[in-house]
């Protein structure tokens, strides 16, 4: 098969790299797209959204392949797959950083790192940028520089119709506050421009656990002391069994632990006094919390969940951690029977809640955690149904907390309302601008806002 001009590559059934291409990191996901047509440069964007539009293919656009509802991959269309666009060029006398719509978090940590600089981004290297930027952005610095969209200077975009255009707060503004936050509704991305803020390049940073019988008590702890930290200091609380990592001693691997990961996006004395409360709490089972490269640091849990495993999540906001919820959290979040199966809290606050609510169409800023309830199993395992079942009553047993949605987490089986739940009061203007850019709804194999009809 051929396409006019379009320099990438096209892989088709025939293929030899056909199961590789289509795989995403979801092993759950099995779909058979007719094309993936793997990109170049913006131009073969371009061109492969023509071709879709003439061929009237069903459209989905892979950037890092990562979303756990599989929107990355269609069956019978076309995969507009931008993974051979992974270049990142740094300036670091102007603080930005051009990247290419395909790369990873890992590339970007890493060109920034080596001048120093780094922005916002996910807490596993091997995300992609661009689905985890156009959703909104969660990471270790948001509560000191915002969320990866509060970064976002500028994108070049391809359209439904195939044109190239440049969006930032001067060009095409409408655009530009749609992308930070409304996914991949509008256009292709083919290259963002960042913010970069100077980081480290060393930080403090790391785990540290307890075993689970203390999780009543350690949350109990956390919620004060996370409510009270300073912006610099990002948390993510981990519950599950210690995965088989070098940095944990042999003895603990697969041992039910809640872990509390730290990164302090500031100079390390004041680090040390800021984490000293939490360190000193309790008996932990193990503090791995020490100077490190913030490259290493983003990394260090990349094995625990790997591609081609298989995942289903379950996700929602919630409000600070008040009593009833810690009894809820500590009741179910060692109840998974998968020994990879896991549940993650993120706090956000800081930066996040002080950019204004419609600035930009992320919804729901002013949440204080995420929490995402992930079972994970591997292929030949059995653990699926028993671990989706557990996702889905813990969930039902948060719902008389849960406000909200971050969209990123959303999986494939959730019902459509919950795509207004993750956008909230912006989702009338995110469908204003849908409607503008994408009326016939090209761009739908996504959570997807519907443009008004007629
Ligand atoms: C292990 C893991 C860790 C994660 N950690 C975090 C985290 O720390 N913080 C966080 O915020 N999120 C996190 N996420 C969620 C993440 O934001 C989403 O999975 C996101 O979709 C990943 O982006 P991607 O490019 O890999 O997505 P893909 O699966 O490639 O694409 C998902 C969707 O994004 C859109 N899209 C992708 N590329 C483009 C493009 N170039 N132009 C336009 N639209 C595009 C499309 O609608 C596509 O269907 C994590 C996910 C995983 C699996």
């Amino acid at each position: 098969m051929e396409i006019d001009e379009f320099q990438g590559r096209l892989i088709t059934v025939d293929h030899a790299d056909y199961d590789a291409a289509r795989a995403i990191w979801n092993g759950a996901i099995d779909r058979y797209p007719r094309v993936i047509a793997r990109c170049s440069r913006a131009a073969d964007v371009a061109i492969a959204m023509r071709y879709a539009r003439e061929q009237n293919l069903e459209v989905a656009i892979r950037g890092g392949g990562h979303n756990v509802a599989g929107t990355a991959v269609c069956d019978d269309g076309i995969v507009v797959d931008l993974t051979a666009m992974r270049g990142v060029r740094v300036d670091p006398v102007g603080g930005m950083a051009q990247v290419q719509g395909g790369a990873l978090w890992g590339d970007v940590d890493r060109a920034a790192q080596a001048h120093g600089l780094a922005t916002t981004g996910g807490i596993i290297s091997h995300t992609g940028v661009a689905g985890l930027s156009l959703g909104g952005g969660i990471g270790w610095l948001m509560r000191k520089h915002g969320l990866t969209v509060d970064n976002l200077l500028a994108a070049e975009v391809v359209t439904a119709e195939g044109d190239l255009l440049r969006s930032s707060e001067d060009e095409h503004p409408d655009l530009f506050w749609a992308l930070r936050g409304g996914g991949g509704n509008f256009g292709v991305v083919s290259s963002f421009e960042f913010r970069l803020n100077p980081l480290g390049p060393v930080v403090l940073a790391g785990p540290i656990f307890w075993d689970a019988g203390d999780t009543g008590e350690v949350l109990h702890f956390y919620r004060e002391f996370a409510s009270n930290a300073p912006e610099e200091l990002g948390t993510v609380v981990r519950f599950g069994t210690a995965p088989p990592l070098p940095a944990i001693p042999e003895e603990l691997h697969w041992r039910p632990v809640i872990m509390v990961g730290t990164c302090y996006a500031g100079p390390i004395a004041e680090a040390e006094q800021v984490l000293r409360p939490l360190r000193a709490l309790g008996r932990p089972l193990l503090d791995l919390i020490a100077p490190s490269r913030y490259v290493d640091h983003q990394s260090a849990f990349d094995s625990t969940v790997m591609h081609g495993w298989n995942y289903y999540w379950k996700s929602t906001y919630l409000p600070a951690l008040g009593d009833d919820l810690i009894e809820v959290i500590a009741e179910n979040a060692f109840a998974a029977s998968s020994p990879r199966s896991y549940v993650l809290i993120f706090h956000l606050g800081g930066a996040v809640g002080r950019v204004a609510e419609a600035e930009t169409a992320f919804g729901n800023r002013e949440a204080t955690h995420a929490i995402t309830l992930d079972g994970v199993w591997r292929p030949g395992e059995d653990y699926g149904d028993r671990d989706i079942a557990w996702a889905r009553r813990f969930f039902a047993a948060l719902d008389s907390q849960r406000e909200g949605v971050y969209v990123n987490f959303l999986g494939a089986d959730e019902a459509p309302e919950r795509v207004r739940e993750a956008y909230g009061s912006v989702y009338d203007r995110l469908v204003e601008v849908k409607t503008k850019y994408d009326p016939d709804n090209v761009f739908h194999h996504n959570q997807n806002i519907q443009p008004r009809s007629g």
